[in-house]
């Protein structure tokens, strides 16, 4: 039966790595009947609006999607597609696989590790207050009421971290785990200092853990899980983080396995999932067929394998893997140098990926 996927292009260099992941998706034989929408500057030039709700509708629709990248522009007043698409469709939980492939240029080889990001609360709710705004001035009078003293020349910003939000991004830290044959889950956080946001963080991941005791479960605070992800990295699994820690060591990760070009992702909730690289849409390189296509092309790989095709999403994969380790047909940023004029194009690179599928 085939698959209705909404399929996001997004703009940038995001239409040429969305065509490049179609093609290699197809070529796995598995069936998908594409559903193509729009999002991004583009559309907001022409529509006013970066994600029109017929967009929103599809993915509601279908329950899956891929997403090219999408500009934000600075100052524009144009919110961000990712965040508005994150809370439209209640996508809490970030998952980012970060597997070092044979081949890759990196000090930290035996890297292969998930980070699941929780993605609507901590600091990155945006409850904001703006220095010397009259808003600013009515909460530090409401703090002064509490014994707490902030001064008049700084700007706020609150961060939530609750019950609910904590219960589900941790099971689904563990569901993963399940899912997907991991063995550990590290909670990352701050409980020493922040100890009633990163506190309750803990508390509740302490007792969401002790639900599924088949798999190990371990905490670090933040600043001590970056040293040791870059002197151990074998000994961690998948690693649950509130939102800010997340992004950060999303990127930490990214670098870990050969950049931001090899680093994929999904955005999951309850109902619908949407994937889409780590990376956001490199405008400088826009219409020149010169990005790796390869972290669209492993967020294709999660998307077969949260859709039930393991098997094609095996296949893909273990291209992907071939084309790298033989170092032959990869783009510039996988090369030994980024001028090497043996670097192919993104479009040659997936028709590497799917030379070798069928010759597999
Ligand atoms: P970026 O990830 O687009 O690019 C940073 C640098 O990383 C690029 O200049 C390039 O050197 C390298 N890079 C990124 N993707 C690559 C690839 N596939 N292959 C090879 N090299 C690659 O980050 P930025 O410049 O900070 O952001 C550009 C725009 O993308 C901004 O508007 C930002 O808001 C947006 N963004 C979107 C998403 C998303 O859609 N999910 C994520 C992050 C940023």
């Amino acid at each position: 039966m085939a698959h209705d996927v909404t399929l996001i292009p997004g703009d940038g260099t995001g239409p040429e790595i969305a065509e490049a992941t179609v093609r290699v998706l197809e070529a796995t034989g598995v069936e998908f009947v594409w559903d193509r929408r729009e999002a991004g500057i583009d559309v907001f030039a022409s529509e006013g609006t970066p994600l029109p709700e017929r967009t929103l509708e599809s993915i509601r629709e279908h329950g899956v999607g891929i997403k090219g990248p999408t500009t934000t522009p600075v100052g524009s007043g144009h919110r961000s597609v990712n965040v508005a698409l994150r809370k439209e469709l209640d996508l809490y939980s970030c998952q980012r696989p970060c597997k070092a492939y044979a081949g890759v240029r990196t000090r930290f080889p035996e890297t292969d590790i998930v980070i699941v990001r929780e993605n609507h609360e901590d600091l990155y709710a945006g409850i904001e207050f703006e220095k010397g705004s009259e808003d600013s001035a009515k909460l530090r009078e409401c703090l002064e009421g509490l014994g707490a003293h902030v001064r008049d020349d700084a700007g706020i910003s609150i961060k939530p971290i609750s019950v609910y939000g904590t219960e589900r991004i941790v099971e689904s830290a563990f569901r993963y785990a399940r899912d997907y044959g991991r063995t550990k889950v590290t909670a990352g956080h701050k409980a020493n200092i922040m100890k009633f946001s990163d506190g309750l963080f803990l508390e509740v991941a302490r007792q969401v853990a002790e639900r599924h005791t088949d798999i190990e479960f371990e905490d670090r605070i933040i600043d001590n899980l970056c040293n040791q992800l870059v002197s151990r990295p074998e000994e961690y699994d998948v690693i649950v983080l509130p939102n800010l820690y997340g992004d950060i060591v999303s990127d930490l990760g990214a670098g870990m396995i050969g950049g931001l070009g090899m680093a994929p992702g999904g955005n999951v909730g309850d109902q619908v999932a949407v994937f889409e690289a780590t990376h956001g849409s490199a405008p400088k390189y826009k219409g020149q067929n010169r990005v790796n296509p390869s972290a669209l092309l492993l967020s294709g790989v999660m998307m077969l394998r949260h859709l039930g095709e393991t098997q094609a999403a095996e296949r893909m994969e273990g291209a992907i893997a071939k084309v790298i380790r033989e170092g032959d047909r990869v783009t510039y940023d996988m090369k030994p140098s980024r001028d090497d004029p043996s670097a192919v194009g993104t479009s040659e690179m997936a028709d590497a990926v799917i030379d070798e599928m069928n010759a597999a």
